[in-house]
């Protein structure tokens, strides 16, 4: 298995050397030569795997150069029920309606970052340690990414974390989480400015290419494939708890920013896995709601990006957008170049003359929430079942209850649990969400964090003072 770019400019290249960079040379983004296609026995056959042997099934698929029992191990070591607080890993629960929670949330950061991140936590410290090479992540985080991170990344001996945060500017659930690691290889710094002046430390830092080599730096961003590969484990394993046999289908309903989620759900319909619809939801930020309602894709500036009760999808700018394109232009990767030049001259592109496919060809349906629907859907979902949802998930269920087809299941993603976004939680139903199990104390635990002005130069000399050589 092989790695292009999605626009063209790339050699092919294997699972492992693509795992370790961020964007291809050409500035796109690397994506399978040829999707694998599963057929229906296979399919079969994995009814009963516990979730790691899944996992290694599927993967195998897209790392073709790591040994099959290593990536047993992997598999093994990054899914089991020390690290997820679910017996199935991903657990599956009916609402009503047709509509089931797949339980993307059990890991140790309470959202479904956790599922990639605790793959990759396994994946970088192997490749890192067959090349003799170390890695610095590098990352700003206002939230779920840097904390999944984090714990994927904690005591590794090949790899340190320097993840930056928005002084003041998480929940205080989400700081504590963070900070009261204790890891060395973990560094926390606060910087005295909003995430996307942290974000753009980062990309200075990263760009500066000089730096970037000397000091082994990297990126655990939502473009990596590693990611999007981890991802695509639990659309099966969903459709396998969900079905008894092979010609069923099953509908997705994916809370979606940044696309990792919904896109990982494509390549899995791509691979032949009875996919009926995938529901995209996003919040007032509807960027890609626009796209799927008008073809027109026109990304909004920090200006206009609202700040919402569903903080995790507040994003105008899908960066794993372009790999779907790549697919509906008929990997064209020329085209997708023009594509993204016209972005940056106009500010939008207009795909209406595919807006046919959209939903026949691909699958894709697409619905908005706000605030109020939020909240109603909370509690709602608590009147009818007895199930606490948090403010993402709530999205996915208030746009999937639109599209939900008798006879097919719905199966709504929920990333991440009600803990985390409690403040959401009091405002629609009166009480806090319950603090999950042995997490009572986090908030009073000891915190390690280093807080520097919102200047790269700042950031660089923190770095070149504990980067890991
Ligand atoms: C990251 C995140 C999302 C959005 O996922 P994408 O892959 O960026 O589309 C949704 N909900 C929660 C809780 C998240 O942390």
């Amino acid at each position: 298995m092989k790695y292009i770019s999605t626009r063209g400019g790339m050699t092919p290249q294997g699972f492992s050397d693509i795992l370790l960079e961020g964007l291809a040379p050409d500035g796109g983004l690397a994506v399978p030569e040829i999707i694998p296609v599963v057929s229906r026995e296979q399919l079969e056959s994995w009814r009963a795997l516990p979730y790691h042997a899944l996992a290694a099934e599927v993967l195998s698929l897209f790392v073709s150069d790591i040994d099959r029992p290593t990536l047993e191990q992997l598999t093994r070591k990054a899914y089991s029920t020390e690290v997820f607080q679910s017996e199935d890993i991903v657990p599956l629960r009916p609402l009503y309606d047709g509509m089931s929670l797949l339980g993307l949330s059990e890991g140790p950061t309470l959202a479904f970052k956790d599922m990639a991140m605790q793959f990759l936590g396994q994946v970088f410290p192997y490749v890192l340690n067959k090349r003799g090479a170390t890695l610095n992540i590098l990352g700003a985080t206002s939230g779920d990414t840097g904390s999944a991170a984090e714990y994927a990344m904690r005591g590794k001996d090949n790899v340190s974390v320097f993840m930056l945060s928005p002084d003041g500017r998480m929940s205080a659930f989400q700081r504590a989480q963070m900070y009261s690691l204790q890891d060395p290889n973990i560094h926390n710094v606060a910087v005295k400015g909003n995430f996307d002046q942290a974000q753009d430390i980062v990309k200075a830092l990263a760009s500066d290419l000089a730096f970037k080599a000397k000091w082994h730096l990297g990126a655990v961003n939502s473009i990596n494939w590693g990611r999007i590969a981890a991802q695509v484990v639990y659309y099966f394993h969903g459709w396998l708890r969900a079905t008894t046999t092979a010609d069923q289908q099953v509908s997705f309903a994916v809370p979606s920013g940044n696309f990792g989620n919904i896109l990982a759900g494509h390549i899995a319909r791509k691979m032949g896995l009875p996919i009926r619809r995938l529901i995209l939801a996003t919040n007032e930020n509807n960027v890609l709601e626009e796209f799927f309602r008008t073809g027109i894709y026109r990304p909004r500036d920090a200006d206009h990006t609202f700040v919402t009760s569903s903080p995790s999808m507040d994003i105008s700018r899908a960066s794993n957008f372009e790999r779907f394109v790549f697919d509906l232009v008929g990997r064209d990767a020329e085209r997708v170049s023009a594509l993204w030049r016209e972005l940056g001259e106009k500010g939008y592109f207009d795909l209406s003359a595919y807006q046919s496919e959209f939903e026949s060809k691909y699958g894709f349906l697409a619905g908005a929430s706000s605030h109020e629907s939020r909240l109603a859907t909370i509690r709602s979902v608590m009147d009818r079942t007895g199930v606490l949802i948090d403010p993402h998930t709530a999205d996915g269920v208030k746009v999937a209850a639109q599209y939900v087809e008798p006879g097919i299941p719905m199966l709504v993603l929920e990333t991440a649990l009600p803990a985390k976004f409690s403040e959401v939680i009091e405002e629609a139903l009166g009480y806090p969400a319950p603090v999950p199990l042995g997490l009572e104390d986090l908030e009073s635990l000891p915190q390690r964090v280093t807080v520097l002005p919102c200047e790269v130069d700042a950031v660089r000399a923190y770095i070149t003072e504990h980067a890991r050589v």
